[in-house]
């Protein structure tokens, strides 16, 4: 028997019970993956207001380190994951006492914490952005930090779209800005002139088999993911170099499971890794509607040991994020989003919208990117003009 083979012989098989750790809306969306195969999923969430929670087979709600929940976990399921990458890894490590997990508590350390993982990108000849490693006002003095002025402070800890992070053009913007920042640990990065933010979604498998979907072009506004252009409109030997690194970073990583690379594109048109992801990804939601095989429903094939699905695209695509921003006294016109015959709506089942939450997901499909992204804008600026017709009370 072949080494794979081998290996998929402890395939683990519709019907059984797969973990979940946290239940945001990429929990969500991998429990409607997982179901949809056939198996039953069980979600640790302390939240009472859990888009996968309540789409849950059964929901733990209690807090991530619950010894009795991660007991109860580790035994009834055969393989557990992860939708975020703040997890405490010891619950990772935890489970994996009593089922598989992907992926492993190692590789989630690295990307959950920014100074290791810059450091781990760097040493193994990934190109980053010029950066220190700040972990004092001391560090602040160091010779080499006037080079990396303007530059952007980010906090090496529980940062997320864009949380976390002060531009600073001075030395003096800087120390205000690490006290700020309470004084954790930081990373300090060079500001880039960006052509472009591009991202892959790679998997890998127990077995080593690896796939990675197509290249996702990124726009964010005020540090959140607006909308994500697929195939990103980059040369072909960028997006080719784009995802054959992010396969060699699974590979240095030894990491099991779907793993989100975004990238800066730089004026020279090189590219830099600006950070990881040990998880799906929001800029690799358009797979659900746009390839054979979703984000998503790779996270269940790895964790299961199943062979990968094809990633391929069946046609270009253009994901708008939902944020609360757009919801006004009543709910936003939907009707007005589905005339666009070939837009596909994802809400997260989420009660209460704030400015900034992530809410859905509006994915466009067409046989042209540019065509997609123009009935992405005009269902953007539909809501964007009901919003302001009806703006939500202040609280
Ligand atoms: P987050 O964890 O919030 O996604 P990122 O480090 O990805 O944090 O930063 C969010 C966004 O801010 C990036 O996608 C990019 O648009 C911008 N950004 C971050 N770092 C830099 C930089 N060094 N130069 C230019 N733009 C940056
Ligand atoms: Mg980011």
């Amino acid at each position: 028997m072949t080494a794979a083979a081998n290996n998929r012989s402890r395939a683990i098989a519709p019907g059984a019970w797969l973990g979940l750790l946290g239940g945001g809306q990429l929990g969500r969306m991998f429990t409607m993956a997982a179901q949809s195969m056939g198996y039953k999923v069980m979600v640790l969430d302390p939240g009472t207001d859990s888009p996968a929670g309540t789409v849950a087979d059964r929901h733990l709600q209690a807090e991530y380190t619950d010894a009795d929940a991660l007991a109860e976990m580790a035994k009834r399921c055969a393989a557990a994951t992860t939708e975020f990458e703040n997890v405490p890894a010891e619950s990772l490590q935890r489970l994996s006492e009593g089922c598989i997990v992907s992926p492993a508590a190692h590789s989630v350390a690295i990307a959950q914490d920014r100074i290791r993982e810059k450091l781990f990108l760097d040493e193994h000849g990934f190109g980053v952005a010029p950066f220190a490693v700040i972990r004092s006002e001391a560090d602040l003095a160091a010779a080499g930090i006037d080079g990396l002025l303007p530059g952007v402070l980010k906090v090496s800890r529980f940062g997320y779209d864009g949380k976390g992070q002060v531009r600073v053009g001075s030395r003096g913007e800087l120390k205000a800005a690490f006290q700020s920042l309470q004084s954790e640990p930081c990373v300090l990065e060079k500001f880039l002139a960006l052509d472009k933010e591009v991202s892959v979604v790679v998997c890998r498998g127990f077995d080593d088999e690896v796939t990675t979907f197509p290249v996702s072009e990124n726009q964010h506004a005020d540090g959140i993911l607006d909308v994500s252009i697929v195939p990103a409109r980059v040369p072909d030997e960028i997006a080719a170099n784009a995802r054959s690194r992010a396969i060699k970073l699974a590979q240095e990583l030894d990491y099991r499971g779907v793993l989100c690379v975004e990238y800066f594109v730089v004026d020279d048109g090189s590219l830099l890794v600006n950070e990881i992801a040990p998880r799906p990804h929001n800029s690799g939601h358009y797979s659900i509607d746009a390839c054979v095989t979703s984000q998503f429903e790779q996270q269940v094939r790895v964790m299961c040991s199943l062979p990968l699905g094809d990633t391929s695209l069946l046609c270009p695509a253009v994901m708008l994020n939902l944020l609360g921003d757009l919801w006004a006294q009543q709910t936003p016109p939907w009707d007005r989003v589905l005339q666009h015959r070939t837009a596909k709506l994802h809400l997260y089942g989420k009660s209460t919208p704030r400015p900034g939450r992530k809410m859905g997901h509006v994915t466009v499909l067409s046989e042209q990117a540019d065509a997609a992204l123009g009935t992405a804008l005009e269902i953007k600026s539909t809501l964007v003009a009901a919003r302001a017709e009806s703006p939500l009370q202040p609280v």
